[in-house]
């Protein structure tokens, strides 16, 4: 059902958007790749999907931040493919301070890249599945969507702004068949998260393993990390017919954090 379809994923070039990227390719979808990275990897990256799903791929490195690099990226993709039908918003940033201390453009960068850049690409997005009556909106949000965290205000603050832009995404569109929902990841063992497992371990003088467990320990029930691999799964499930009655809802798989 999702053969010939494209999927434009947001930082997709890492963790998580990479592996929603692998989903959807291995469903037949054609992939537009996003995001930072070293020049030679990312076409090794593109070369090795296009290998193992025989999918076509395209790459655009617009950055999030960026209102006019967003709409460059929706046009590349137009022009590339026709239209965007399946739309993941994903790339996102993490900065952990208290808010005294919290540097201002950390604030306004996770702002933009976590919340704005998926107004921007939605708004872009939504005209080609409104003339096809057919499309996927999925916003990656995460348990901070849902609940907080101390440190974390810029990340809560713009998760659970796209929650409710999930809500409104999908009650505009409602009567179409074009949907949107979010889901909302508990810790993934992605660069984003790795960073924070380094930090722990310096300020404790513990080892990897032992910080990771730590971080488990305190907020995800399972004691396992969610993988980018069953996250694709679930953005997989989303975009198929069996979910077209699915909307706005914000979906989590986090090993049990939100449940507590
Ligand atoms: P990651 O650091 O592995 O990947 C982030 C991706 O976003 C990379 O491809 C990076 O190049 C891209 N990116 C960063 N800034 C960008 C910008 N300005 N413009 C374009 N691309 C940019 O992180 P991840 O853990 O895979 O996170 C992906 C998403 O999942 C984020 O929205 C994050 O908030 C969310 N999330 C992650 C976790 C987790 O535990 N890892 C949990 C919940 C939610």
């Amino acid at each position: 059902m999702l053969k010939g379809k494209t999927a434009l994923i947001t930082g997709s070039t890492s963790g998580i958007g990479l592996g929603i990227a692998r989903s959807f390719a291995a469903q037949g979808s054609n992939i537009v790749f996003n995001g930072f990275g070293d020049a030679k990897e990312i076409e090794a990256l593109q070369a090795d999907v296009q290998k193992e799903y025989g999918v076509e791929t395209a790459y655009h490195g617009a950055d999030m931040s960026r209102p006019a690099h967003i709409e460059a990226m929706m046009q590349f993709a137009a022009e590339r493919f026709g239209a965007v039908d399946i739309l993941v918003n994903n790339a996102g940033i993490q900065h952990v301070a208290n808010i005294e201390d919290f540097p201002v453009e950390k604030w306004d960068a996770i702002i933009a890249i976590n919340l704005s850049s998926a107004f921007h690409t939605t708004r872009l997005a939504l005209p080609a599945m409104k003339a096809k009556n057919w499309g996927r909106i999925i916003n990656i949000a995460s348990v901070h969507g849902l609940i907080g965290s101390a440190q974390k205000s810029a990340y809560v603050a713009a998760k659970h702004g796209i929650v409710g832009l999930t809500k409104v995404t999908a009650l505009e569109n409602a009567h179409s068949g074009i949907t949107c929902n979010a889901i909302c990841p508990g810790w993934v063992l992605t660069p984003l998260v790795q960073q924070q497992v380094d930090a722990r371990a310096r300020q404790q003088g513990i080892s990897n393993e032992e910080a990771k467990k730590g971080l488990l320990m305190e907020k995800q029930p399972s004691g396992e990390f969610v993988t980018p691999q069953q996250l694709g799964e679930l953005a997989v499930f989303l975009s198929s017919d069996a979910a077209s009655q699915v909307r706005g809802v914000a979906w989590n798989m986090d090993g049990g954090w939100v449940a507590q």
